[in-house]
């Protein structure tokens, strides 16, 4: 046991000197569980903070592939992951296991949705918004008021970032922040406005400080923290909880509900259209490989498949999304779908 203390003392003493924490606190940490969802600008750098801070077990779920534009923000992504095509959320398991060999890492490589999400919150204590579209945080907001679990929103876009914890017994939530989802095209995305490589490991650093104190029983910040960090302006905003909330208040978990249709929607930051099965599957990528190196230049990493033909780039996953690059227009997307995967 005393060897137990001393690895602690040895790896996280800068933590045990913390009034705010200590060695309880570190203990508390060690033997937390959390959920990252999307492993992106965010997610990598909340990944890296949380591996290295002691949180004891990591789930990671991302849907992409690493691409040489992440590199100029995504913080657990190198050269290397480029050249493999690596999915990210495999490339931020290995290098999280070199960073801190001792907790406990999950990598899953899926799209987090009303289908999958339940499973994937099931024994964590607390889940971190990393992802990049409000379609995700709206299915988040659902699965953990309904399961009762905290979790911390993260935006960024631009030079602007926006930071709030959910707490689900006290409120407020995502919807009273945001009581319906953007209509199409309102919404500014990174795809749109850009995002300046310094906003997301703010806003990651401001998540995990909220993640490392609601894990070890502290109050968390009320209300929502907007920063703007090329101004250097920080303001706290004000929310209290809709009495209306269908969310929170009415406890109807619509986005959660809404699972089991095949879906097609653009990747923020890329000229990318993914492609989502309807059901759950499994595709055997060497076979698939096999049937379309007939009609064009495929190639397979064990994690995807490559494939070009006519002018267009399929990548696709294991659990049977696809990726179709270089398009926008969704319709297109889904018939280069249909043609090349028979769905
Ligand atoms: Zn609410």
């Amino acid at each position: 046991m005393s060897d137990v203390k001393d690895a602690i003392d040895a790896r996280y003493s800068r933590h045990c000197r913390l009034p705010e924490l200590g060695r309880s606190g570190q203990e508390r940490l060690l033997s937390s569980r959390i959920l990252i969802v999307g492993c992106g600008a965010l997610g990598a750098a909340i990944a890296s903070l949380a591996a290295r801070a002691g949180v004891g077990s990591l789930r990671i779920v991302d849907r992409d592939f690493v691409d040489l534009s992440n590199l100029q923000r995504q913080a657990l992504f190198d050269e290397d992951d480029v050249a493999e095509r690596l999915p990210k959320a495999e490339a931020a398991k290995r290098k999280l296991a070199r960073i801190n060999s001792s907790i406990a890492l999950d990598a899953i490589v899926a799209d987090a949705g009303p289908d999958n999400i339940e499973e994937f919150i099931r024994d964590v204590d607390l889940v971190l918004d990393g992802t990049d579209n409000a379609e995700t945080r709206y299915v988040i907001n659902d699965a953990c008021l309904k399961r009762g679990i905290p979790w911390i929103y993260g935006g960024v876009v631009g030079v602007r970032g926006l930071v709030m914890s959910i707490m689900p017994a006290a409120g407020p939530c995502f919807r009273c922040l945001y009581p319906e989802p953007p209509a199409p095209g309102n919404m500014p995305t990174c795809d749109t406005l850009g995002v300046l490589a310094t906003v997301p490991s703010l806003v990651a650093a401001l998540q995990t400080t909220e993640a490392l104190k609601i894990l070890t029983g502290a109050t968390p910040a009320p209300g929502v923290l907007s920063v703007d960090p090329w101004q250097m302006q920080f303001q706290a905003i004000d929310l209290k909880r809709r009495d209306d909330c269908p969310a929170c208040v009415r406890r109807e978990y619509a986005f959660l509900d809404q699972g089991g249709t095949s879906r097609a929607l653009r990747l923020c930051g890329r000229d990318m259209v993914q492609i989502s099965p309807p059901e759950p599957t499994h595709i055997d990528l060497e076979a698939l490989q096999r049937t379309l190196a007939a009609v064009g230049r495929v190639s397979n990493n064990g994690y995807l498949l490559d494939f070009m033909a006519d002018d267009c780039e399929l990548v696709v996953f294991r659990d049977g999304r696809v990726l179709v690059k270089g398009i926008s227009d969704l319709s297109v997307a889904r018939a280069l779908y249909a043609r090349y995967l028979g769905a």
